[in-house]
């Protein structure tokens, strides 16, 4: 496995493969990685003659009251489980790397930017679309990975594939979750024993809005609501948002339908987490 911590190393090598006729994947990860992180990784190497894994905390994507300085960084660790899962290159450029002093150019997808996340994350999305950007210009993928877990971030970095005409496929992974349904996360470390079972109540009034819609419900104000009330037990978890959208423009839809999205974002003593769940098909 190849460590690449500059552009210019990372060019070199991906020329060669990609000379030699090898597809290209590329998963963009921030570190601190886990098995949510790892499933990408493996649906990438089923897909892809070469895989690289980017591990890059971006600051652009922080706002200034957020945990950048203390976002957990494991480098060591990372490589370990890039290794065993025989990734072929790792790229982890500096921060001066990717944004040399000077840097002024953003990349920003208008209207979905504003919307979950977004909305009480100013400036977040433009972080991220500018980022993957600058990897897609970088690695020239074939395929990039990215996990439901974000889901808005999918469906912003979709929008800006179509919008600017890159020829990148986008494949989406499922959510990994622990045992007891908590979404997997770089930042649940950051829980108190506490604080993690606290942090339950996210996956539990996403899956009571599912089993509701399965049991025939519909309308997405009542989902919405029920989502609230299984939040209303949970009173230590402050919401962000309880949203049912479509998953393509992020905007409220009435009536839930197969692919409509569930999403929620609550902060749990000072740690926001998200998850959400994408309505099935019927039976
Ligand atoms: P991050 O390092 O948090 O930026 O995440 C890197 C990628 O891993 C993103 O595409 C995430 O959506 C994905 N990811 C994070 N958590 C999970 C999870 N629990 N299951 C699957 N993918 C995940």
């Amino acid at each position: 496995m190849q460590i690449a911590p500059t552009i210019a190393e990372l060019r070199e090598s991906l020329g060669e493969a990609r000379h030699a006729g090898k597809s290209i994947g590329l998963v963009p990860t921030m570190g601190a990685l886990h098995e949510g992180h790892l499933s990408l990784v493996r649906l990438a190497k089923k897909q892809c003659d070469l895989v690289v894994v980017s591990v890059f905390v971006n600051p652009t994507q922080f706002g200034p009251t957020e945990d950048l300085s203390k976002y957990p960084r494991t480098f060591e660790r990372d490589q370990e489980m890039l290794t065993s899962e025989n990734v072929e290159i790792i790229f982890a450029p500096s921060t001066e790397e990717m944004y040399p002093p000077g840097a002024s150019t953003y990349v920003e997808v208008e209207g979905l930017s504003e919307r979950l996340d977004g909305k009480s994350r100013p400036g977040h999305f433009r972080g991220v679309a500018t980022i993957v950007s600058k990897l897609f210009n970088i690695v020239q993928p074939d395929k990039a990975f990215f996990g439901q877990k974000d889901a808005a971030q999918v469906a912003v970095i979709r929008k800006m594939v179509r919008d600017l005409d890159l020829s990148i496929a986008v494949m989406v992974g499922e959510i990994l979750r622990e045992t007891d349904g908590l979404a997997m996360s770089s930042r649940n470390v950051y829980l108190s024993p506490d604080e993690r079972k606290q942090a339950l109540v996210l996956s539990q009034a996403l899956q009571q809005a599912k089993d509701e819609y399965s049991r025939g419900e519909r309308t997405a104000q009542t989902l919405r609501n029920t989502m609230r009330a299984v939040f209303t037990v949970q009173p230590s978890a402050e919401v962000d948002y309880i949203e049912v959208v479509d998953w393509q423009t992020l905007l409220p839809v009435e009536k839930a339908a197969p692919g409509t999205l569930l999403a929620v974002a609550a902060k749990i003593g000072s740690t926001r987490l998200i998850d959400n769940i994408v309505l099935p098909a019927a039976q």
